[in-house]
């Protein structure tokens, strides 16, 4: 088949970086377009862009002119690695334009005809896609991934949901630098330090797993009926996030049968043979000094989410650390399979 020609918006940002990346020899997609702030447009990506990841910058995006956030690219899928407030206004009109949009800014994650998808948690959650065009008269139409903290964590709940159930959970979590994108947080503020407090963060990770979680009912999404409290760090890590999660089950289990449903976790079939797909969706580590970001985060070229460390919890049922790539998974990967998924399931010709 052709390759579906794909435009990242903001590509020269931390996350819009992760995309050039992943976007190299893509078995089905072609990068045709790549946009940038009004200080890139004109230049090459190569001049435009401080290139901060490891490995070198791909050849075919080198040259490519960075052009300007306007719809009407030759594009039919536009990967947004857009800043919050340029979203709000750029996405609407990219889907009404008759792009796909897969987002990974939090503008319209929680607007009830907006999916907030991940693959292996909830892919039915794309029919919402005919209600989203129906009510808005869009001919494209405007898809979401997960804060990148809410993003392995929600992972790491979808079994313990179908399998006991959940009643409470309480998280502390330690994001990387990455996650406040480039150059992000200053270094006086991070090395030798942790910062309690990260903007928005605990209102998106309380929130946005109940959405993905929840069940679709005609035209919305029923949110899942547990509650979170969460509280998020900023810590002197370059990339993946650390969580450690203290769950209330519906119905008791102890920390082996825990650890063996989340092995155990295979995910929807259609999500299994993606091309970004990992093959094992949740890895249990029983050392008792893991998952670390720096040993971990490129599990499954870092689309794995690891856990380690469950144990009896005497205030709740079972806890545990769950750890996830925030750039990769929690980002332009997760918008990646989004997009994968949305092919195999006939949405995007
Ligand atoms: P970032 O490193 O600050 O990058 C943002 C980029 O947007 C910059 O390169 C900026 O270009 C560019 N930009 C600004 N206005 C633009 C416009 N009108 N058109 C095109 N480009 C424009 O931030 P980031 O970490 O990549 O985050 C991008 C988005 O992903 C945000 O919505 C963020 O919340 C979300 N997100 C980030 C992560 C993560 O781990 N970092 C995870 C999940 C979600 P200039 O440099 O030229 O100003």
């Amino acid at each position: 088949m052709p390759k579906i020609k794909v435009a990242i918006l903001a590509a020269t940002g931390a996350v819009g970086q992760r995309f050039v990346q992943l976007l190299d020899n893509h078995p089905w997609f072609e990068v045709a377009a790549l946009t940038g702030s009004e200080r890139a447009i004109g230049q090459t990506y190569s001049d435009a862009c401080r290139w901060i990841l490891p490995g070198p910058m791909p050849e075919y995006a080198k040259n490519m002119q960075v052009v300007p956030t306007e719809p009407g690219l030759d594009a039919v899928i536009c990967f947004s690695a857009l800043p919050t407030d340029q979203a709000k206004e750029l996405e609407p009109a990219f889907a009404k334009a008759g792009h796909v949009i897969a987002s990974n800014a939090s503008a319209h994650r929680m607007w009830p005809d907006v999916p907030l998808l991940i693959p292996e948690v909830n892919p039915d959650h794309t029919s919402l896609k005919a209600v989203q065009q129906k009510t808005r008269g869009w001919s494209g139409f405007l898809t979401t991934n997960p804060n990148c903290t809410a993003t392995g964590f929600t992972i790491a709940l979808r079994p313990l949901l179908d399998t006991f159930g959940l009643k409470r959970i309480f998280a502390v979590s330690m994001q990387a630098t990455s996650g406040a994108g480039y150059p992000g947080v200053a270094s006086l503020d991070i090395v030798d330090n942790v910062i309690p407090y990260i903007g928005n963060e605990e209102d998106k990770v309380e929130t946005e797993p109940q959405k993905m979680l929840g069940k679709l009912n005609g035209g919305n999404v029923i949110p899942a009926d547990f509650k979170i409290s969460a509280h998020t760090n900023r810590v002197a890590v370059i990339d993946g996030h650390t969580v450690c999660v203290s769950v209330e089950l519906g119905s008791k289990a102890g920390p082996a049968e825990v650890a063996r449903v989340m092995a155990g976790f295979r995910g929807p079939e259609i999500v299994r043979n993606l091309p970004s797909s990992p093959k094992t969706i949740i890895e249990v580590r029983s050392e008792a000094d893991r998952p670390q970001p720096r040993r971990d985060r490129d599990a499954g070229k870092g689309m794995t989410t690891v856990v380690g460390r469950v144990r009896e919890d005497p205030l709740f049922d079972v806890k545990f650390v769950v750890l996830s790539h925030n750039t990769i998974r929690g980002a332009a990967g997760g918008s990646l399979l989004n997009a994968e998924l949305m092919v195999a399931q006939g949405l995007i010709q």
